[in-house]
């Protein structure tokens, strides 16, 4: 392996390594960090910083970083057999990780497809719906619904299916017949009401009645949507959805790629919210990031009834890599880790705590709407003040979002994401593994973030909100640690995530 100085690697990454959804100031500044080991929730730099994972990597680091116990089945699995594949033979390590899946998931979802990624997931969930449709003497079920601000992936199927137009704009045209409706933000049932009555539930039964029900093969929904700041649907809102799916003939696909695996504090969303969809796509947590994966888990009968359908007879989809033994290894070796060490229950255990800190945190800071989310997946949604009411200008969102919250985060060493998706939000999503310790070093290191954003705008807001840049911003306001806040009132014993492996 070549080995790279410091001053090597940046200026080598600027040269050789094409960035994913980074903007070139980012990846040509000489701080770039670059990320060399993890522990548990935390990351070293190639200068030696610590930095805390608020984010798990990109949603999915579940069961922590640096563990020994992961890559140890994975080096035996590759010794074993390295390769072999998922089409006309099996191997065992796919064949244990599709039957852990299964059992841990809701009602009939039983047979496990895998992919490598979540947008393969939603590109092969899409595919599996019209060929279903398709089979069943229905070809003309094409359409897909799914909701706005919604990100389902990057491939250009998953990408028609995302609502999120600047993401779209640069590649269309797109797959056609894709309808995107409202989604839940600020929704509630109101006491004795249905969710039936909401108008993000009624507006996809009009969409539906306008494409023409027979025409409509899938609704696609995440059960908690990120996009947008980690929407937890109103109470019924899934149930809904299942029914409307039935009366129309509708395949109901969860796309659980941040949900699944324990985020929500049960292997599912779609467990928490008590559904049974058609389809559910994975991936993130499945292996907590230790190997790339993704998947499908089809219900039963669907499944069935493609393979025996004379005018299929198979899935026509598959890929090189679709249940790789190491990745599918390591999917059970996790799986099983995280049932073993208890972190689900870690998790329903720590949500109270958690949030009694996020609500501190608005308390706090009058630059704080509020806070979403459920489990260890949350939201901070910013305003310009919540007490007047005022809302953020553009530019104070793109300099909250480009330049004041990162350099604040910086400096407190806190990694996660300052997210412009429909609002200026900022993500919390750390391993599930986080403990009172590490919760109270991520809310210190939120405060101070939220400080920063406060002064900022309390800047601005001297300035007359006249057009300004922030060159004089950093001098004023320099970042301290959050001032100590209150230790979170929780034993503190985790999990016994510090069995096997972790150090
Ligand atoms: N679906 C959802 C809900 C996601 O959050 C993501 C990624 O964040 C994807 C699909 C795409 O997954 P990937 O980045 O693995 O392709």
């Amino acid at each position: 392996m070549v080995t790279l100085d410091v001053t090597d690697v940046r200026a080598r990454a600027r040269q050789h390594l094409f960035p994913h959804f980074t903007r070139g100031t980012v990846w040509r500044d000489e701080d770039l960090p670059v990320i060399v080991r993890g522990q548990g929730c935390h990351l070293y730099d190639d200068r030696g910083r610590r930095w805390l994972d608020g984010l798990a990597g990109l949603f999915c680091v579940n069961l922590g970083h640096g563990r020994q116990d992961i890559p140890a089945t994975a080096f035996k699995q590759m010794g074993q057999l390295a390769y072999w594949t998922n089409w006309g033979a099996a191997h065992p390590a796919a064949v244990e990780a599709a039957t852990l899946i299964a059992e841990l998931a809701p009602g009939d979802l039983e047979k496990v497809f895998f992919v490598n990624s979540g947008s393969e997931a939603v590109e092969s969930a899409i595919k599996f719906a019209r060929q279903y449709h398709r089979s069943q003497g229905q070809p003309q079920r094409t359409k897909i619904i799914s909701r706005e601000m919604s990100y389902h992936g990057t491939t250009l199927g998953a990408l028609a299916v995302t609502g999120i137009p600047k993401f779209k704009a640069p590649f269309g045209p797109l797959m056609p017949g894709v309808r995107h409706v409202p989604h839940t933000l600020g929704e509630v049932v109101p006491e004795g009401g249905s969710a039936a009555d909401l108008p993000s539930v009624r507006r996809i039964v009009e969409v539906i009645e306008e494409e023409g029900p027979e025409t409509v093969a899938a609704i696609f929904a995440e059960p908690v949507q990120n996009s947008r700041g980690a929407l937890v649907p109103p109470r019924g809102y899934w149930q809904e959805l299942r029914s409307i799916c039935d009366r129309y003939g509708i395949l109901l696909v969860a796309d659980e790629v941040i949900t699944g695996f324990g985020r929500t504090g049960q292997w599912f969303g779609s467990t928490r919210y008590e559904v049974v969809p058609d389809l559910l796509t994975f991936a993130k947590g499945s292996t907590s990031g230790y190997a790339p994966m993704g998947g499908v888990l089809v219900r039963a009968a669907l499944g069935e009834a493609l393979l025996d359908s004379p005018q299929a007879g198979m899935f026509t989809h598959g890929a090189t890599w679709g249940g790789h033994p190491v990745s599918t290894a390591v999917a059970a070796a996790n799986i099983s880790a995280m049932r073993d060490e208890g972190v689900l229950d870690h998790v329903r255990r720590m949500e109270p705590p958690f949030q009694a800190g996020l609500d501190e945190i608005v308390a706090g800071h009058d630059c704080v709407k509020e806070w979403r989310g459920t489990g260890y997946f949350y939201a901070l949604e910013l305003t310009a003040d919540r007490r007047t009411g005022r809302p953020l200008t553009e530019q104070e969102g793109v300099e909250l979002v480009r330049e004041v919250m990162p350099r604040a985060m910086r400096e407190v060493g806190l990694i996660t994401r300052p997210d412009d998706r429909g609002a200026v939000l900022l993500m919390l999503c750390p391993p599930l593994i986080a403990d009172a310790a590490v919760l109270d070093e991520l809310l210190a290191g939120v405060d101070a973030v939220m400080d920063a954003a406060g002064a900022y705008l309390a800047g601005t807001a001297r300035r007359g909100l006249t057009p300004h840049g922030l060159a004089g911003f950093a001098a004023d306001h320099p970042v301290t640690r959050g001032p100590s806040r209150r230790r979170l009132q929780t034993d503190t014993t985790g999990p016994q995530m510090a069995g096997k492996g972790a150090r």
